[in-house]
Formats: structure tokens, sequence, C-alpha cells
């Protein structure tokens, strides 16, 4: 195992190759690659950036945990989808991958910049049936309706390592963070599914929310097994996935919630 500075986690996209003529190429390079119990995920050093698998859109860099809220999320052909806060894209991507570009995607970003990378990925990617909207979530209308959604929501990055995080930005994140899940609830069928998730390792960012919206008795938790062996926290509210930042995974929270009403 390399340190963990120099370690870089890709997923191999199914969209464009395979795992066998990815590792193939690898091999050839001489670059040492070791699978991870998530599917088409491995972990290596840098020396990956200098191939041409990522221009290529063979491989997406992204972190591990980061893969688990679109597996958790579980698309499949013909479901309308949401995500709620897409950009770069690296979900929406995997999302279009799980579902064999079968899926309906509504790709929202609100900072057109951002936005721009969304689409330029969607493309490398080869991802298709995704409708990119530059907008606002917040001002979705409550009478779309989806089978699932997915808010990846904008946070403090705590799980990440970051931890110059200020009193007043954190109340004014978690207020949008509420504003966000609440919104993705109303454009949810009833029986359908709600992801949330973010890069912070902070209660107040990941159960204090999902608390919050389970007291208006409009969703219910859906239990999520630890099926990938990521590191985990104890949380607050059981059946929530808390990942611990430890070795390649970043910090990470998890809930996946069914509308009831
Ligand atoms: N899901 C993305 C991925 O996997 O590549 C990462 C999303 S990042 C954590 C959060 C994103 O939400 C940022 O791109 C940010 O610009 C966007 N965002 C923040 N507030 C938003 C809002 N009100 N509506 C839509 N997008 C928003």
């Amino acid at each position: 195992m390399k340190d963990r500075d120099k370690q870089v986690s890709f997923r191999v996209n199914t969209l464009k190759t395979t795992d066998e003529q990815v590792l193939n190429k690898l091999h050839e390079w001489n670059i040492e690659v070791t699978p991870t119990s998530i599917p088409h995920a491995y972990i290596t050093g840098e020396e990956i950036r200098t191939t041409t698998l990522i221009e290529k859109g063979e491989i997406y860099l992204q972190n591990l945990s980061a893969m688990i809220p679109a597996l958790i999320l579980d698309p499949k052909s013909q479901e309308n989808i949401l995500d709620m806060c897409a950009a770069p894209g690296g979900k929406t991507t995997q999302m279009c991958a799980l579902a064999s570009n079968k899926a309906f995607i509504c790709a929202v970003e609100k900072d057109k910049f951002r936005a721009e990378r969304l689409k330029h990925n969607l493309s490398l990617l080869g991802a298709k049936n995704v409708n990119v909207l530059v907008a606002d979530a917040l001002g979705l209308d409550r009478n779309m309706k989806f089978n699932k959604v997915l808010l990846d929501a904008p946070c403090s990055g705590s799980g990440t390592g970051n931890e110059r995080i200020e009193q007043a930005w954190l109340e004014r994140h978690t207020r949008l963070q509420r504003k966000l899940l609440s919104r993705a609830i109303d454009v949810t069928k009833v029986g359908g599914i709600v992801v949330y998730s973010t890069c912070s390792v902070l209660t107040c960012e990941n159960e204090d929310v999902v608390a919050d919206v389970l007291s208006t008795g409009r969703v219910e938790i859906a239990r999520i097994d630890n099926t990938y062996n990521c590191p985990t926290a104890t949380p607050t509210i059981p059946g929530v996935l808390s990942i611990k930042r430890q070795g390649p995974y970043e910090g990470f929270f998890v809930a996946k919630l069914r509308r009831i009403k």
C-alpha cells in the first residue's frame, strides 16, 4: 500500500471500456494498481495522471467514499432521477454507468462555470440521457416528481481534511442543506428514494439535517448496509452510513430516505 498522500483512486468508466482493458494497459505501463471492495474502483499512485486514460474518459479519478452515494441510490433503467447538485459530475457519470445510460437524469448545477465542467465530463465519459439544468435547485418546481433523488450537498469538506471552517459559514450552509433536502423530498414520488450525502464528518451537516426531515414524518430511514466494507464511525442515527477518513477513504456521510407521504 502506498503513502496516503500518494494514493489516488479511480473508477473504470464502463460506458467506454472494461476493467480488464484498463488493467491490461496499466500492466503494460508498469503501473501498480490495487483492487478495492467497490465495483470498478482501484487504488494506484500519482503516475496514473500521466496516462491517456483520464483524457480519453476511460477512467474517472474519484475518492472511494464519493463512489458510495450513487451505489446506494442504485439507479435503474427507465427511472427518472434528479441529481440536485451535480458538478463536476462524478456521481452523475457514475449513475449513467450504473444504469447503462438507460436512466433519465436531470442534473442541476447552480454555478455556470461548474456546469460547463459537468457538461464536458458527461461528453468525455459518454454519459447519455442527461438533461443539464443550470439553476438553483431551491427553485425546482414542487410539481416535478422523480423516482430517485441524489442530493450531494455543498458542505464544509471536513471529511477531506478541511479544518478551517468558520462558524458563520457553517450556520449558513447547514440552513442551505436543510432547505435543499426539504426540496429534494418535495420532488420525490411517494415511495421514492432520496440519498443525502456530504463529504463532511460534522454532525451538524449530517445527522442533524437528517433528523430534522425525519421529524416531519414525510420520510423514513431506508437502512444502509456497509456492503463495501468502508471504514465507518458510529452514526447518531441508526441505518445511515458515516465513513471515517482513513487510508484512501475520505470522511463521508450517506443517508437513504424513503418518502412515505
Ligand atoms: N455531486 C458532485 C460530484 O459528484 O461531482 C459534487 C457536488 S459538490 C459537493 C456541490 C455542488 O453543488 C457544487 O458544484 C455547487 O456549485 C452546487 N450547488 C450549491 N448550491 C446549489 C444550489 N442551490 N442549487 C444547485 N447547485 C448548487
